[in-house]
């Protein structure tokens, strides 16, 4: 059936998902089409931490893009009527000597008030922290499944969804794009990792991780915080938790693997040795769209001007998704500059020497 639409969507991942519905807030059609694979979003643990990293920084956008994430959220769960932002402080354990100074350091620093309890707190005993617990505030995770979940049949119901794979060979691009009787003003390409095939986006370098995770029960009771050890435990209830995640970007496929899976049990029950009988449900493995800058691909084609791309929130999606959805629509409806760090024009088009093998599944 033919059909026109504002904008044509490739990826139901959280940033083709989002950035469709804030489009649509606006007043505009779009047509969102996905291949239905397990995809990075789904599996995601969605964990939202302001403060990483052995030095303990804070992320320089972080009071910009904090509040729209969790604005964001709360005006989609009074939508759904459904929780999908899962507010929950967190336990990270002081792992050695520079750690406990970086935090000495920090806890009298006023711009991390917010962020960061003043006074270490003691481990309880089922935990090894020898070093202590230091507190970390404005933590959470996004229940990602379960909003994609609802966005998708929103959208179905909106009948702006499509179950099919994309093929760029069968695009037409004119004034407008043209895709088998859809037109489009615009196409955006929100493929997550899948990018790297996409004939007028795979210039950029990507600079792809695959990352497993684990979904697990205990008899055990689980304390009700985060716990960050260089890995992270989210206790989902009493009894039921998820951990992980690996990271390797040598070896890039969607295939969960035993030496991942050992290597997350092992410090997990280091670090909780109460766990060590616990039950692995769910394993999970799925690839990053993380980039050499660490920082997105937004913004039309250099050459084709309907031709955009809306990827590359790495390891942080949940944090970075809904802020940059605002600001690209606000680009593309109202023509405001893009942030210079995002826009994916600063990459030059051509090709980059990637270093990483997508294996056959
Ligand atoms: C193990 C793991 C743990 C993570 N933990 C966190 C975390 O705690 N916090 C956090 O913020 N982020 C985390 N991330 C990162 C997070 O998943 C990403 O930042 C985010 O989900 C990327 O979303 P996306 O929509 O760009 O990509 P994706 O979720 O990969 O979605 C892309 C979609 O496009 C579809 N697609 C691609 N090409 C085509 C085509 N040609 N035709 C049709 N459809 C197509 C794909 O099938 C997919 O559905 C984690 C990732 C992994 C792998």
């Amino acid at each position: 059936m033919p059909k026109q639409v504002d904008y044509l969507i490739i990826g139901q991942g959280l940033a083709g998902s989002l950035l469709s519905w804030e489009l649509m807030q606006r007043g505009c059609s779009i047509h969102l089409l996905d291949n239905q694979q397990e995809n990075a979003s789904q599996i995601a643990a969605g964990l939202i931490n302001p403060v990483t990293g052995m030095r303990l920084v804070k992320n320089n956008q972080i009071d910009t893009l904090l509040p729209c994430a969790k604005q964001s959220y709360q005006v989609l769960s009074q939508f759904f009527q459904k929780d999908f932002y899962i507010a929950k402080s967190m336990l990270r354990i002081v792992r050695n000597e520079k750690e406990q100074l970086s935090y000495q350091q920090r806890r009298q620093d006023p711009n991390y008030l917010k962020y960061l309890e003043p006074e270490l707190k003691q481990a309880p005993k089922s935990i090894h922290a020898p070093l202590g617990l230091i507190q970390q505030k404005q933590t959470g995770y996004l229940l990602t499944h379960k909003l994609l979940s609802c966005l998708k049949n929103y959208f179905q119901e909106q009948q702006s969804y499509q179950a099919c794979q994309f093929n760029y060979q069968d695009l037409q691009l004119n004034n407008t794009v043209t895709w088998q009787g859809i037109t489009a003003k615009k196409i955006i390409f929100c493929e997550g990792y899948q990018a790297i095939y996409n004939p007028w986006f795979n210039y950029l370098p990507f600079q792809l991780a695959k990352g497993e995770i684990l979904t697990m029960s205990s008899e055990h009771i689980l304390i009700p915080e985060i716990l960050n050890y260089g890995h992270w435990l989210i206790p989902l209830d009493t009894h039921h938790f998820r951990t992980g995640a690996s990271f390797d970007n040598a070896i890039l496929n969607t295939q969960a693997t035993t030496q991942a899976k050992q290597q997350l049990l092992a410090t997990l029950t280091h670090t909780y040795p109460s766990l060590h009988s616990a039950a692995v449900d769910k394993q999970q493995a799925n690839i990053r769209p993380t980039t050499l800058d660490k920082a997105p691909f937004i913004g039309l084609h250099p050459n084709y001007k309907n031709v955009a791309i809306f990827n590359g929130f790495g390891a942080k999606g949940s944090l970075q998704i809904p802020y940059y959805s605002q600001h690209f629509v606000q680009h593309l409806l109202k023509q405001t500059p893009l942030e210079d760090q995002v826009n994916c024009l600063r990459y030059r088009q051509h090709k980059h020497t990637l270093n990483y093998v997508i294996k056959p599944q």
